[in-house]
């Protein structure tokens, strides 16, 4: 495969570059990633020699072409986002500029090369939140977002979704749950508990923490991502596939699981106000990807202290 791997130097992405690498030697990687807070290049230093990395927007229809076009792309895989719930309430245009017009672009550039695949990223939350007792959510499920950023995402789901319909490019969905592991953004719920934990500092809970998520570990997803490369058939009709770890934990049980590992006291749990619009629950019925033969590997507990290791040894450096 010639894969353009978008958004490749955050948190997921950066996952996927390396496993893919070490994997699948033969194939050629192109990473274009605009760098932006939640991108750390460093991520990818043991594989710098062995891809190309552009720094770029997905935005940019002109530059996306130029390199499907001269690196011979078959595959593009968007990881390519906005992706933080809280600066989509502060300011949703980030938001709509990369996770809508930025799908519609490389869309453009799919309608462009047919031959191209294009596996779009996606998440949970395009779904809206469930109740304790709802079933997960399956594939077909209509989209209900909460908040600007799942709305951006599900633009961008269902631009996908018409231009298979209108074009007939040859594009998939995969929707996962939460994703936790090392490289993952400092202002996000598992790395903020761990950062202040480790500096003493109050811990800032949403409302009474017991809202529900469910948590896959980073490598997974990405596996997750390969089998769907691999299926036959998976990008001619639009696929929607689902990636969860059915492991939902409540969001204070997480925060004490890791002042366990840390050792610190739960004294440290500070309750904050709500964030406006929070959704209590996502679940996803991900049996169909898992009738592919993919399975999550790593328990929440292992990842967990894998995590907390990795940002452990940051902060000492
Ligand atoms: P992230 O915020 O860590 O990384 C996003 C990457 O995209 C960064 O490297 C950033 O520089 C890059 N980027 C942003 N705008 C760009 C643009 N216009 N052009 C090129 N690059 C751009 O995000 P993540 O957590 O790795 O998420 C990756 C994908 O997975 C996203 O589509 C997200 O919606 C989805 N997702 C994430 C989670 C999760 O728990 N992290 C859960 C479900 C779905």
């Amino acid at each position: 495969m010639h894969i353009l791997v978008t958004g490749g130097a955050g948190f997921i992405g950066s996952h996927f570059v390396l496993r893919h690498v070490e994997a699948f030697p033969n194939d050629s990687l192109v990473v274009l990633d605009k760098l932006t807070y939640a991108a750390d290049k460093k991520f990818l230093s043991s594989v710098l020699e062995k891809i190309i990395f552009i720094e770029g927007d997905i935005a940019d229809t002109k530059l996306v072409k130029e390199l499907v076009s001269k690196h011979r792309i078959d595959t593009i895989v968007d990881f390519a986002a906005e992706t933080h719930v809280d600066r989509s309430i502060s300011d949703p245009y980030p938001f709509l500029q990369t996770n809508v017009l930025g799908v519609a672009s490389l869309l453009e550039v799919c309608k462009a090369f047919p031959m191209i695949r294009f596996l779009h990223v996606s998440t949970d939350e395009v779904y809206g939140d469930l109740s304790d007792t709802d079933a997960p959510k399956k594939p077909l499920d209509p989209l209900c977002p909460s908040s600007p950023y799942a709305a951006s995402k599900a633009s961008g789901d269902l631009l996908v979704q018409a231009a298979v319909r209108t074009y007939g490019i040859k594009a998939a969905i995969s929707r996962c749950t939460n994703n936790f592991g090392p490289h993952q953004a400092e202002e996000k719920f598992i790395p903020t508990v761990i950062r202040t934990a480790l500096a003493g500092l109050p811990i800032p809970i949403y409302a009474e923490g017991k809202n529900k998520r469910d948590w896959l570990y980073v490598t997974d997803h990405c596996d997750a991502l390969e089998v769907i490369l691999t299926t036959p058939n998976a990008f001619d009709a639009c696929r929607v596939f689902h990636i969860s770890s059915d492991s939902e934990q409540k969001n204070i049980d997480v925060a004490k699981a890791i002042l366990k590992i840390l050792g610190k006291p739960e004294s440290l749990l500070s309750f904050v106000r709500d964030r406006p619009g929070h959704d209590w629950r996502y679940a996803l019925d991900s049996s169909e990807t898992r009738s592919l033969g993919w399975k999550p590997n790593i328990s929440f507990e292992e990842g967990l202290k894998k995590t907390v290791e990795w940002y452990r040894e940051r902060s000492v450096r």
